[in-house]
């Protein structure tokens, strides 16, 4: 954790406390605990696991850079990326910390994912009873059409001016038309679009799934009709193969991959190509990086202005 991440969307990260507990099929392969476990930091996931709070060293790196983007006049992303900050179980009164932090870092945006959006509207009136400041952006974890359908309303209930959702890892094809049509989707829709950003990836790290292009590609075309910033992180572990539609027709020495297809359901198939459905090869996600038929998707919400 430190002034630079690999994170794909963030310029640095930061957590006001460590140690989480899953809640979705989205923690299945939880990258922070994995680390967690990895780096022999301590008992602090799961299910009545005390988290880990932090000193006041750690503290001051925040109030550290919010000065040096104050002097260079550039906002910086910060995202806490080892805890969710709308935990129940979160250290006694590190809330309100994080939250008396948010207010003395004008210059960082901070990106508040969380799986728990239910949780985000009270706690954020709770650390903020003067409203939330607008260097938050508020993002809620949706990796299928279940989770968009309960989770999407609470997120668009959260007193906050940017909104952002987060499909990683994308399990499923997901419809967002109810909530952004209005920009310029299907006519006859009442829904306000209050949605700034999608940000869509795959799974990565062991027993990671894979991620069909069609699920991506509907993504894109419904954030582009909406115009809503649209950003592809990363295919994950799992990189298309061939493709029925024409694209992203590559051949590979299949007898040194694992590779799989989804078929006409799409439902995924985990051994060998297909020749006819969309064949999936295991390269890792440094190899299958990030490019969406030919091309790189970095919008990001244009939401600098509000935090100004
Ligand atoms: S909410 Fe996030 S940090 Fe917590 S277990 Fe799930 S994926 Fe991991």
């Amino acid at each position: 954790m430190g002034t630079s991440t690999a994170i794909e969307w963030t310029d640095m990260t930061w957590s006001p406390w460590e140690g989480c507990q899953k809640v979705g099929p989205g923690c299945d392969h939880c990258y922070a605990e994995s680390m967690n476990r990895w780096l022999h930091r301590g008992e602090n996931w799961g299910p009545g696991a005390p988290r880990h709070a932090y000193g006041d060293s750690h503290w001051d790196k925040p109030r550290r850079w919010n000065e040096a983007a104050a002097r260079t006049g550039q906002f910086r992303k910060v995202f806490p990326s080892i805890c969710d900050p709308f935990d129940n179980a979160a250290p006694e009164g590190e809330r309100q910390r994080f939250g008396r932090l948010i207010i003395d870092t004008p210059n960082l945006v901070w990106l508040l994912l969380t799986k728990r959006i239910g949780n985000a509207g009270p706690m954020l009136s709770a650390m903020f009873p003067g409203g939330a400041p607008a260097n938050i952006w508020l993002g809620a974890t949706i990796v299928n059409q279940t989770e968009a359908d309960r989770d999407i309303p609470r997120l668009l209930d959260a007193p906050v001016s940017v909104r952002f959702l987060s499909m990683e890892p994308l399990l499923g094809h997901v419809s967002l038309y109810d909530w952004i049509g209005q920009r310029g989707g299907r006519p006859g829709l009442q829904a306000p679009p209050m949605i700034d950003g999608v940000f869509v990836g795959g799974e990565s790290g062991r027993g990671a799934r894979p991620m069909h292009p069609a699920w991506v590609r509907s993504l894109r075309d419904q954030c582009r009709d909406a115009k809503v910033a649209f950003h592809f992180k990363q295919w994950g572990e799992w990189a298309p193969g061939n493709s029925c539609a024409g694209n992203d027709l590559i051949e590979r020495d299949r007898s040194k991959i694992a590779s799989g297809f989804f078929d006409y359901n799409d439902i995924w198939m985990p051994s060998g190509p297909n020749a006819f459905r969309q064949t999936m090869d295991k390269i890792g996600k440094k190899a299958a990086g990030r490019c969406l038929d030919g091309r790189f998707h970095d919008d990001f919400p244009d939401t600098i202005a509000h935090a100004e």
